[in-house]
């Protein structure tokens, strides 16, 4: 209850970022990340991104390349459970192919009781904390998997796919796949009813392509991914704006989850960063975006 009052205080819209360690096996080379402290990381950037310098970003948190999977979930525990509250709550996952969305969203594909991400973690704790209330109140809770693909939407649930799981891994950077958990509470003494719901959405790579590189149905994946990326970032910046007009109109993604952004609502945008150097343009751009949003 208290989180929630301070949270209402800070706003509704909270960015954070996330910086993946080098992966064994990779080169040892020096990151592009110079420096982490608090909510501010202090990215190098050469002459060749305009003016040489050390440029810092700030965030409302910041995860260095050795923050573990609790402890992610656990700064995220309160939002989550304020779902049981009858929030509404949003969580993306942003950032470039290979930077460690899937990885905190879900965790890696050898999983652990470590490396379990965080719909894990959030789904576990919503059912323990529900199952804690139930002397005073009734929890109904149902989960759904929606992919986006090419602004088309699709549940998973329902059509199980048979797609082989290399054709699923390649496929994922390139649509938008969300877990939906909606709660419907009854307080066994008023008979008083609430709702809560929270989307999980692991993005769609927000890297760009080279137009002159790709051509018919890669060209149209990545127009969309382009489209429905910038639509997201157009809604959640005119939410921490507050201007009048909120764009939700733009996209798949933004029409989906109308209901779930603005409002009383609560907005994570989780952005994420890959250590190399030879990605520092898209790092630079994904810093932008959180720039932009936050
Ligand atoms: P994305 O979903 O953004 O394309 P992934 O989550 O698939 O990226 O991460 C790319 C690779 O890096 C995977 O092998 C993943 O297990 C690994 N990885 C990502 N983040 C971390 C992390 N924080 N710690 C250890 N390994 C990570
Ligand atoms: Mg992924």
């Amino acid at each position: 209850k208290l989180y929630n009052l301070v949270q209402d205080l800070k706003g509704n819209i909270r960015v954070y970022c996330r910086v993946r360690p080098f992966l064994p096996g990779q080169p040892i080379s020096s990151s592009t990340v110079e420096h982490i402290e608090e909510g501010t990381i202090t990215i190098k950037v050469p002459s060749k991104y305009g003016k040489e310098g050390r440029k810092p970003f700030m965030f409302n948190k910041v995860f260095g390349p050795s923050a573990t999977q609790e402890e992610v979930f656990s700064d995220m525990q309160p939002l989550v459970r304020s779902v049981l509250d009858g929030y509404n709550v949003c969580i993306f996952a942003y950032g470039q192919t290979g930077s460690g969305k899937t990885f905190t969203m879900s965790g890696p594909t050898e999983l652990t009781e470590e490396s379990l991400g965080v719909n894990y973690r959030a789904l576990a704790d919503l059912f323990l904390l529900s199952n804690q209330r139930k002397d005073t109140t009734s929890y109904e809770i149902s989960v759904q998997m929606l992919e986006i693909y090419n602004e088309q939407l699709m549940d998973l649930g329902q059509t199980n796919r048979a797609v082989s799981s290399t054709a699923m891994n390649d496929r994922s950077s390139r649509s938008h796949s969300c877990v939906t958990v909606h709660v419907q509470g009854r307080d066994l003494t008023s008979g008083s009813i609430l709702h809560g719901s929270m989307h999980l959405v692991d993005l769609a790579g927000s890297e760009r392509v080279d137009k002159s590189e790709v051509t018919g149905d890669r060209l149209k994946e990545a127009q969309h991914i382009n489209k429905s990326l910038s639509a997201l970032g157009d809604v959640i910046s005119s939410l921490s704006q507050k201007t009048s007009h909120v764009p939700y109109r733009n996209s798949k993604l933004t029409q989906l989850l109308q209901d779930s952004l603005g409002g009383s609502a609560k907005t994570l945008m989780f952005v994420h960063i890959s250590p190399e150097a030879e990605t520092l343009g898209e790092t630079i751009s994904t810093l932008k975006f959180a720039e932009r949003v936050g």
